[in-house]
């Protein structure tokens, strides 16, 4: 690709990929000069902002690790990652002087780590998540194969770069192609419109909560989206009132299903099948092989991670990581993610899964955010608690009655003002319980 092309916006200034490449094979120097060794972890604590890709890329042409490091966790939580994954130097985006380049000679492979990510871990510790450069690479492959991206996209930067998504489904493959990357240093939603329109954005990947967000900004109705080919969304359950809601302004809304340790694509939505198929997170991956063992999702590829840093148990059997979610299958062999399996409620001996009473609550016009947790009933041993963010008063219990089966039907209801969640938008449903 020409090295005059634009690779990145950020702040209003462009940043060619030539001059990207320079940066990046500089920082690799500061980082040899620092003792930077093979297999040594390069953290990065910032915002996003160009230095946290030019880190990961320096990191990786030294065969160093990069550590992204979340920069909303509190001091104590950053603290324990630290204390576990010990990098050798933690950079931020200062701006300082770069030495210059020096030839590179270290022996990278595949098999090499490339980057140790810490799950949000909405439950215990959080657990750095070893994902190689092959696995990176095949998410790559495995992205470019079902969203069909160009070198004329132009990926809008939005949810944080140390989450796997924005910079694995949302960065990566767009740099791959050669498009350009549009980096904003914090999601906001009426910024995100207006970067859209002013940069002619063509992607994006969210989570369900910066859409819905963006839906409900004031610029929402007037905006001009007519530059967006391609959004995608996943991370935690995607409500299909929120895919409507896009759907209807024409626009092409995919969700897509993965976690952290499948680096992270898993289950993609056709871009031709979005809207027979909405509400479905869509086919395998390519090169990734999915089954269900007892209603859960089990994942196979060679996208699948390498373990998670410093536990001697292996994290696959036979290859196959167990994630925890539930899933059905359609007769066409589409998946529908139905939740987290230990979110689920068992009341009366009935399954009941939060994500299926929150979309039900979201259809209600007046309610604009949501959580289902299940507290202890001496009857039924568990019942469903729905936790209400409202703009109007809402009869919730009318607005369920025939829209879901009776015992899906919450006990309670409160009324809040906003709902704890991680940064990556999953529902702290522990904090709520
Ligand atoms: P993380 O552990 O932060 O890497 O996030 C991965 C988890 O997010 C998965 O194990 C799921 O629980 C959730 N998730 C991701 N995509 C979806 C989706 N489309 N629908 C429901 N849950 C999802
Ligand atoms: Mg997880």
């Amino acid at each position: 690709m020409s090295p005059s092309k634009v690779a990145l916006t950020h702040d209003g200034g462009h940043t060619t990929y030539g001059e990207l490449a320079d940066r990046v094979n500089r920082l690799a120097a500061e980082l040899r000069r620092r003792g930077v060794d093979q297999g040594d972890r390069v953290a990065y604590l910032g915002p996003n902002h160009p230095a946290a890709v030019e880190t990961f890329f320096a990191a990786g042409l030294i065969g160093a690790v990069y550590l992204p490091l979340n920069i909303r966790l509190s001091r104590p939580e950053l603290d324990y990652i630290i204390a576990d994954a010990r990098p050798s130097v933690i950079l931020e985006p200062s701006g300082e002087e770069l030495p210059e380049a020096e030839p590179i000679d270290e022996p990278v492979t595949l098999d090499d780590l490339c980057l140790i990510m810490y799950t949000s871990g909405t439950t215990g510790r959080p657990k750095g998540a070893m994902l190689t450069h092959a696995n990176l690479t095949w998410n790559v492959y495995n992205h470019l194969i079902d969203i069909d991206l160009r070198s004329d996209d132009v990926t809008l930067v939005t949810a944080p770069l140390f989450h796997i998504a924005a910079l694995a489904q949302s960065y990566l493959p767009t740099m791959i192609k050669g498009g350009r990357a549009v980096i904003m240093p914090a999601f906001d939603a009426d910024r995100v419109l207006e970067l859209i329109e002013h940069e002619r954005v063509t992607s994006m990947f969210g989570v369900p909560a910066m859409y819905t967000f963006i839906a409900q900004s004031a610029r929402w109705p007037a905006a001009d989206l007519s530059s967006l080919r391609l959004l995608e969304c996943g991370g935690a359950p995607v409500p299909e009132p929120l895919i409507h809601t896009y759907q209807e302004r024409g626009l092409t809304f995919l969700q897509g299903y993965g976690m952290t340790e499948a680096a992270p694509g898993v289950l993609y939505l056709p871009p031709q099948e979005s809207v027979r198929k909405a509400g479905t997170a869509g086919v395998p991956a390519f090169f990734t092989d999915v089954r269900l063992d007892g209603g859960e999702i089990l994942v196979q590829g060679p996208n699948v991670f390498a373990g998670y840093w410093g536990v001697d148990e292996p994290a696959t059997e036979d290859g196959w990581f167990r994630s925890g979610d539930a899933a059905v299958q359609d007769e066409e062999g589409f998946y529908r993610v139905v939740d987290r399996i230990k979110d689920m409620i068992i009341s009366g001996g009935e399954n009941i899964y939060p994500a299926e009473v929150e979309s039900a609550l979201l259809t209600h016009p007046g309610i604009v955010d949501c959580a289902v947790v299940g507290v202890p009933d001496d009857r039924w041993g568990e019942v469903g608690k729905a936790f209400v963010v409202s703009t109007e008063p809402v009869d919730v219990l009318a607005h369920l009655d025939g829209r879901l089966a009776r015992y899906k039907i919450p006990k309670y209801v409160e009324f809040v003002t906003a709902l704890p969640r991680t940064a990556s938008g999953k529902i702290l449903r522990r904090e709520l319980k």
